[in-house]
């Protein structure tokens, strides 16, 4: 095949699906928003749901540009045959075949986070502190930054190296192999992350003896939940904004709070939150979450073994011979409707999910509490209260505010 064709065909793929995100980003943002919903006249007055209106206005425009600057910059960089360039000058320098692949990814990575770091500035020290969410210094910042690059490193470099032996060791099955290690380190980083990653940037503390102890204690005994302990994160460190989760695998399961959320929710409505995350854990959704993320990682590295070899692929990329790694990142780009359409599929199947643990939670707890600590949290956060529907069907795992609040009220 001709490069010139694969590559145009290639470059026409990343406008189609950038042109099909940018529309529903537009979408989003021209959605006529309605007055503010009677049911939240409570946590919402008028001021405040223009400081919402703006809020979400202003982040919406920040995430099209830095969408419209990383595009652009990444077409630039494939029109120049910067792949191949870039390889070549590596070749001249490193001869190992793998470490030079994994320079090639690093400093790709780097210069992505190089584009990105003015947006995530803005965001943080200009956006979210003009509304008040942003407790992060500059210290807290780079701190972040330089560890997350350290993480980067050891588990992207490492996970491309055991996928570059995969293909040489194992040849056609390498796919096969190379997916089922990948599922495996899935499943370990999530279940240590807790115990591993959440501390490198984050204080856990046991959650103080007192009345929310007691009443998560009770809930966790009359829902037979395997708990084995309660920690407060110290959130706020760097947002005001607040969240609760669940962590670990199977029978042993940590339950963390930020101490934001525990700041502003009265016991009931914390305790509705967990009873929501033990409906996540009572329906099952973890081990079909955790099949989902089985099925598209096989299905990814199915598609990608019929690429790793193609010749006219990295003649595309501007590189003079077959090279794995070029093939890599041609898949990444040309994946991309795909992946769209999967997690399109996967945010269809995490809504029905947050249904059924807010129908949980409105049974395990109360319904009113639930809808109560909903509507505040929302309020709290400034969150979008009317996203288009093409928004919400593709970007969201979760369902909107008011939906989700309908779904309550016909329980009780
Ligand atoms: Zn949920």
């Amino acid at each position: 095949m001709n490069p010139l064709f694969v590559k145009a065909v290639v470059i026409a793929i990343m406008v189609l699906s950038y042109g099909f995100s940018l529309l529903v980003g537009l979408l989003n943002i021209t959605h006529r928003r309605p007055g503010i919903d009677a049911s939240l006249a409570d946590f919402v007055d008028a001021e405040k749901y223009q400081r919402l209106l703006s809020y979400n206005n202003e982040k919406s425009r920040l995430a099209l540009w830095e969408g419209l600057v990383s595009f652009a910059v990444l077409l630039v960089f494939l029109l120049l045959d910067g792949p191949g360039r870039l390889d070549s000058a590596l070749a001249s320098l490193v001869a190992a075949p793998r470490l030079r692949a994994i320079l090639f990814f690093g400093i790709l990575a780097l210069a992505s986070g190089l584009v990105s770091m003015p947006f995530s500035l803005y965001h943080d020290f200009s956006l979210e502190a003009r509304y008040g969410f942003n407790t992060k210094t500059i210290g807290i910042y780079i701190s972040d930054t330089i560890k997350g690059m350290i993480l980067g490193a050891l588990f992207g470099g490492g996970i491309l190296y055991l996928l570059l032996l995969c293909i040489d060791v194992f040849g056609a099955q390498f796919w096969f192999i190379f997916a089922l290690i990948l599922f495996v380190i899935t499943l370990a980083v999530s279940s240590l992350y807790t115990t591993l990653i959440l501390p490198l940037f984050n204080k856990l503390t046991p959650l103080e003896d007192g009345e929310l102890k007691s009443a998560i204690q009770a809930l966790a005994e009359k829902t037979s939940f395997p708990l084995s302990g309660i920690y407060v994160m110290n959130a706020s460190k760097r947002s005001k904004k607040s969240n609760a989760f669940f962590s670990g695998l199977g029978r042993f399961k940590k339950i963390v709070l930020f101490d934001t959320l525990i700041e502003k929710h009265p016991v009931d409505e914390i305790v509705a939150v967990l009873a929501h995350e033990v409906g996540h854990y009572k329906k099952r959704h973890i081990p079909y979450s955790s099949l989902l993320s089985a099925l598209s990682i096989f299905v990814t590295m199915a598609v990608f073994s019929l690429l790793v070899h193609s010749r006219a692929l990295s003649l595309a990329f501007g590189a003079a011979d077959t090279q794995v790694h070029i093939n890599l990142l041609a898949f990444f780009l040309l994946y991309e409707p795909l992946s769209l359409l999967m997690n399109i599929g996967t945010n269809i199947i995490s809504r029905r999910f947050e249904y059924q643990a807010d129908a949980y939670a409105g049974q395990a707890a109360s319904a009113e509490s639930m809808s109560r600590a909903l509507k505040r949290l929302f309020a709290d956060n400034l969150s979008d209260l009317y996203p288009h529907p093409l928004h919400v069907f593709v970007n969201y795992s979760h369902p909107p505010l008011l939906a989700r609040l309908g779904a309550l009220k016909s329980i009780n």
